[in-house]
């Protein structure tokens, strides 16, 4: 009799702990992979350069805030004479005056704003909100802010930065690819008119 309870006993005992630990185990090694995955996914939208979204995730992000019909101001950033820094002060100040004029978009707009590194020494925002003025104001201080970098190279004196932008206003029915040749046009005007300036796309 005694035996028919302790026995039984004795071994559920030891192998409900077993189980477990192996459940608590496999627990923890769903989690790690879970986060292993979710650093992944986060490493393959970022500019390593930068910290920055990098331009495939941009524009899929964008893709979507237009599929929700979001308006806004899309903002095309390219930084002036930038091959002139590389020859300058070679390509590791170049990399460095990188990083700070993405930090100088970063402080200029808003959390919910969309920033990303589109290509070489040139950026994009999409500033989300229905107010053309807004955009401008972004772009302005875009502007502004990228001009007030305190860029001193190791080798070489200090060098002013600026960037040409571009801003094209798209209301909820404008499609994506449009929006940014508009923006691009502009960029474009803007360093044709002299650099260091912001040119709004203005509607036909
Ligand atoms: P503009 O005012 O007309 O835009 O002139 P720019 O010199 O900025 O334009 P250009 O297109 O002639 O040169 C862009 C340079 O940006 C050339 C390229 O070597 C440099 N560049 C692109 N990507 C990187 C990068 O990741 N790091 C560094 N250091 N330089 C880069
Ligand atoms: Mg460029
Ligand atoms: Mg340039």
């Amino acid at each position: 009799m005694a035996l028919c309870t302790f026995v039984p006993l004795l071994v559920s005992v030891p192998v409900t702990i077993v189980f477990q630990r192996e459940r608590v185990r496999s627990e923890v090694a769903l989690a790690n992979l879970e986060l292993a995955h979710a650093e992944l996914a986060l490493f393959a939208r970022t500019d390593t350069l930068t910290g920055l979204t990098n331009r495939d995730a941009f524009l899929k992000e964008l893709t979507s805030l237009n599929s929700q019909r979001v308006s806004g101001s899309m903002l095309m950033i390219d930084v002036d004479h930038f091959k002139s820094i590389n020859d300058s002060y070679g390509h590791h100040a170049g990399d460095e005056a990188l990083r700070l004029i993405a930090d100088a978009i970063r402080r200029s707009v808003r959390d919910n704003d969309l920033v990303g590194r589109l290509g070489g020494e040139e950026f994009g925002v999409f500033v989300a909100d229905e107010s053309p003025a807004l955009g401008l104001a972004v772009a302005e201080r875009i502007r502004d802010n990228i001009s007030r970098i305190d860029f001193a190279p190791a080798q070489g004196r200090p060098r002013k930065l600026t960037a040409s932008v571009g801003m094209a206003f798209a209301c909820h029915t404008m499609d994506v690819s449009a929006m940014l040749k508009q923006a691009d046009r502009s960029m474009y005007e803007a360093k044709h008119s002299g650099r260091n300036r912001v040119i709004v796309h203005e509607a036909a």
